[in-house]
């Protein structure tokens, strides 16, 4: 099929090669078929059949639907309306009122916490959230906690200082409570000598939630073996160990297996709108210079950046809420180009090579797991395209988080903050090759290869 759209984009019948493409654009996600739609949901041969909610196709494997436990007043509607900037019509109205109506639920904590969120960023807060402090009881069970996933190497510069995330998840029955009330930081400890560099948590970790944070380590001063462990400590002295042990060997000068990123420092960015213009730039120069048509933003929210850079771009998000209020705006404002779905982004439900670029703008650091989504992507992109991830923060601002960091980890969203070091080894993992890079502040941009 894809022969038949470059044939038709070929004899320059665009719109219709458009217009074949995108019926055959999803695939089933457990077989991997062309996806078929009939009246509320797309279809597949094998008997899989994935709702449309809203227009939005739900092309996830594992989520629960219901009704909101109260639906938006007639005030609230408005000012979603009011906050898409709009027309305000009956119509429109309506088509919001039953987007709230529904709530999702997830697994993951964290992708639930993603999802039913745009209420609050548009600043309706409908309910008063009891604060976790409120929720939790520290002292009345067992703490403990795992190492889920670090990104500490396997080699080290002896005497060297670096900053590796760790995840961890509360695995006892006790709330893990922030250092700002007393409670825990995390640190690195040799098997020879004290934990160092502590990071405090900066909320209280609730059972069975996890949360990745920098960690920042001194490598020793003699070359060998060293043995690695994470730690918790508590501000009254205590120390909680997570039962992994890493064994490092430390040498006079570490060979990396991937080339380190190298960014050029661009202007410096006034605040997140400039950032993601000049970001938006970057992929439009690299948009053109590969004649790109076809493109996938992954975890677009409801203002992809991709929206005018002149092709026709899939926009992916976990939130379903989010999708379809995008679905009406980007309708009522009159773009033909752009394609709303919730999917999640470590199950693309796209063929290999659909896409003539795949980018992402300041979303990847909220996945807990970046390197299968930028396996995802890679896998996706056409030969000769390029992957695009865009305003990453980058750094280690956990010693004195940002108070709006704070409150979107209390919320349950994933927030990491990775190095500059740390993403050229996930990319490398991912298989991708990055052709260039710029560093604004500390907002990270990357033009990426398989
Ligand atoms: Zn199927």
């Amino acid at each position: 099929m894809s022969n038949l759209v470059t044939w038709l984009d070929r004899l320059g019948l665009e719109t219709l090669g458009s217009r074949v493409w995108r019926g055959q654009l999803f695939r089933c996600l457990e077989c991997g078929a062309v996806l078929r739609r009939a009246e509320n949901s797309l279809r597949c041969g094998c008997g899989k059949a994935y709702p449309v909610i809203a227009e939005v196709p739900m092309l996830l494997p594992n989520f629960r639907s219901s009704q909101a436990a109260a639906p938006l007043t007639e005030a609230e509607v408005g000012q979603v309306v009011a906050a898409f900037g709009i027309k305000d019509d009956a119509a429109t109205r309506a088509r919001f009122a039953a987007i709230f109506a529904q709530t999702y639920q997830f697994d993951e904590s964290f992708l639930e916490a993603e999802n039913n969120y745009l209420l609050q960023r548009l600043a309706i807060n409908r309910e008063a959230r009891p604060t976790v402090e409120a929720l939790a009881e520290p002292g009345t069970g067992v703490a403990a906690f795992a190492v889920v996933r670090h990104y500490v190497p396997e080699t080290l510069a002896r005497g060297g200082g670096t900053s590796h995330n760790v995840r961890i998840r509360n695995t006892g029955t006790e709330p893990l409570l922030r250092f700002a009330r007393g409670g825990w930081s995390l640190a690195f400890r040799w098997a020879e000598g004290p934990e160092a560099g502590l990071t405090p948590l900066p909320v209280t970790v609730l059972p069975g939630r996890e949360i990745s944070l920098p960690v920042r380590l001194t490598a020793p001063e003699a070359a060998g073996k060293g043995e690695l462990r994470v730690v918790l400590v508590h501000a009254d002295g205590r120390v909680l160990d997570g039962a992994e042990r890493f064994s490092i060997a430390i040498v006079e000068k570490v060979q990396r297996p991937y080339r380190a990123l190298d960014p050029i420092r661009g202007p410096l960015a006034a605040d997140y709108d400039e950032d993601h213009r000049i970001g938006i730039r970057l992929v439009e120069r690299a948009v053109n210079l590969a004649h790109a048509r076809r493109g996938l933003e992954i975890a677009s929210s409801s203002s992809p950046a991709t929206c005018n850079l002149g092709c026709l771009t899939v926009n992916i998000d976990i939130d379903a809420q989010t999708m379809q209020a995008a679905q009406v705006v980007f309708e009522k404002r009159g773009y033909s180009n752009v394609i709303f779905a919730c999917c999640d982004a470590l199950r693309l439900p796209f063929a290999a090579e659909t896409f003539d670029f795949v980018a992402t703008f300041a979303a990847l650091h909220h996945f807990a797991d970046p390197v299968s989504v930028l396996r995802e992507a890679a896998r996706v992109v056409k030969p000769g395209g390029f992957v695009a991830v865009m305003c990453e923060p980058t750094g280690h601002e956990f010693e004195r988080p940002h108070p709006q960091i704070v409150e979107v980890l209390e919320h349950g969203v994933n927030e990491q903050i990775f190095s500059i070091d740390e993403y050229a080894r996930m990319f490398h993992a991912a298989g991708l090759r990055p052709t260039s890079s710029q560093l604004d502040d500390d907002s990270l941009k990357v033009i990426l290869r398989r």
